[in-house]
């Protein structure tokens, strides 16, 4: 084993905040050590079930071209994006945490975006297309939807984790598996200098010159759910590892960093209702579970009531806020209920399910006995705005009028057979609560005072997401921060 004292950088967890902190720590001349809490079969914690998408502001067609050099002219020609500015994605952050993002935090995330997106590419990350969930169908011709994700790491989340090792190991940073931190070293002086780490042979102190602590949220910690969370989220499935249980987050906290963020908001959303029962530490599908084409569907819980406006946005906007919607229902359940009109254009997790079907919706009613069903049906039909024309490449207005909640754009009559059903229940993604950093990366304390030698990146940052997030922000702000902090750290 090499002399523990010869690491500048430590960085706990192996995701992608943690492999980019790494990284851009080797590539300041600092000797960096990986520890991973999982077998190396199970390393890279979320970021392994993501979908991959990556959200950054572009100029739109010719930039994106500059990062998918695999593309050919014909494919290229197909392809209609709009821009995405840096204001755009700043205003809807700001948006949908309703003004409650950490102004410079955000400010940093997204202006950092598209460089970091560029430095990836350098490193030797590739990037396809982010297709499904993004576009719509235009002619022969795909159109990328306002502010939605363009591009996703070759081979989704698992990809991006493989080639970022790839790209680690090739530089010679070394990764120790089933090795878990369980405290941060301080000195005298409050200056980080290491953690204690339980491996195989017990407890060991590794010290360093700094530490980046990238070991994900607590989404998978039942008590800490039910703590933090509330009543009922102990419950709930998570999507994702089953490793990420807040260690970072209680070892920073109990050296005095300050809490920061939404500590009772999650990402959460809707997934196969059979799924969302599974027993906790067995895995489950990540995206393949996903339902969550709202603007598709309406929703009715096991009363036959709606209770979620299933158009308010584009779903990249909501979606992470309504899987919490699910948990206030009845059993903790609802049902998604589609026509054949759309049947064609689900996409996702639900091909991988086997929806109720039936060819009337009393039939259907009787199937997944929600007796109400039918009289929702017809009053949702009833006050579709049709005069509206539907365009789901922008929120058309085509919404309902007269009935609670309203359904506010992509309201289509549920009229044509085969009618499908769906069951859907809440699983959660990560967390939203955690340290407060400067926009170095560096963890602050409960005083305001930089903690020396001490950063944080992705899941373990608070201050960005409250309520939801905006898709494809997880992996940008990993990666961001991820870069910003392993630079720094190398500075120590
Ligand atoms: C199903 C699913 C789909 C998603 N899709 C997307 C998407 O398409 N785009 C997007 O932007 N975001 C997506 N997300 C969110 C995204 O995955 C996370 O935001 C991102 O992975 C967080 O990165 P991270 O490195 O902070 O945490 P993780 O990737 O979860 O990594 C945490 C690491 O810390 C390790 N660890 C935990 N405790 C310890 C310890 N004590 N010691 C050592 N190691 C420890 C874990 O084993 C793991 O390696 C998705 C999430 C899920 C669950």
């Amino acid at each position: 084993m090499k002399n523990s004292k010869d690491f500048d950088v430590i960085v706990v967890g192996a995701g992608n905040a943690a492999l980019c902190s790494a990284i851009s720590a080797h590539n300041e001349g600092a000797k960096v050590l990986i520890l991973e809490k999982a077998p190396r079969e199970r390393r890279s914690g979320n970021c392994c079930f993501a979908g991959g998408g990556m959200a950054f502001w572009h100029k739109g067609l010719p930039e994106i071209v500059e990062l998918l050099p695999q593309l050919t002219k014909d494919e290229i020609d197909c392809m209609i994006v709009p821009e995405n500015t840096a204001d755009g994605w700043y205003n809807k952050i700001m948006e949908v945490t309703e003004e409650r993002a950490d102004p410079n935090l955000a400010e940093v995330l997204v202006s950092q975006s598209n460089p970091t997106v560029r430095w990836l590419r350098e490193q030797g990350l590739e990037f396809e297309p982010h297709i499904i969930g993004s576009t719509v169908r235009e002619g022969n011709k795909l159109r990328w939807k306002p502010q939605h994700t363009v591009i996703n790491a070759k081979g989704g989340g698992k990809g991006l984790s493989d080639s970022l090792f790839a790209i680690a190991d090739g530089k010679g940073i070394e990764t120790r598996y089933l090795t878990k931190a369980v405290q941060i070293l301080c000195n005298s002086g409050g200056r980080v200098h290491g953690v204690k780490v339980k491996d195989k042979e017990g407890f060991r102190d590794i010290t360093s010159k700094a530490v980046v602590l990238a070991c994900g949220g607590f989404e998978s910690n039942r008590e800490w759910r039910a703590r933090y969370l509330g009543p009922g989220w102990d419950l709930v499935r998570p999507r994702g590892t089953c490793f990420n249980t807040g260690d970072g987050l209680r070892m920073a906290l109990e050296i005095g960093a300050q809490p920061a963020g939404h500590w009772s908001g999650r990402h959460a959303t809707a997934i196969d209702y059979w799924q969302s029962r599974v027993p906790e530490g067995q895995d489950v599908g990540g995206i393949d579970d996903k339902r969550d084409m709202y603007h598709l569907c309406i929703q009715v819980n096991t009363n036959g009531q709606r209770f979620v406006d299933e158009g308010a946005d584009f779903k990249t906007f909501i979606y992470a806020k309504y899987g919490a919607y699910l948990l206030e229902q009845p059993l903790g359940m609802a049902w998604q209920i589609f026509d054949a009109k759309v049947a064609p254009l689900l996409t996702e997790g639900y091909p991988n399910g086997t929806p109720i079907t039936a060819d009337t919706i009393q039939e259907l009613a009787e199937k997944i006995s929600v007796p109400a069903l039918p009289r929702t049906i017809a009053e949702f039909n009833a006050s579709v705005k049709e005069n509206v024309p539907l365009n789901f490449a922008i929120r058309d207005g085509r919404g309902t009028v007269g009935i609670t909640p309203p359904k506010s754009n992509w309201a289509q009559k549920i009229d044509t057979p085969p009618f499908l059903a769906y069951g859907v229940g809440c699983g959660i993604s990560y967390t939203f609560g955690g340290l407060k950093i400067n926009t170095q990366a560096q963890v602050i304390d409960g005083e305001g005072e930089v903690i020396p030698g001490l950063y944080t990146t992705g899941e373990m940052l608070g201050g960005i997401w409250y309520k939801t997030y905006t898709g494809g922000g997880g992996i940008a702000l990993g990666a961001v921060f991820g870069r910003i902090a392993g630079a720094n750290a190398a500075g120590e």
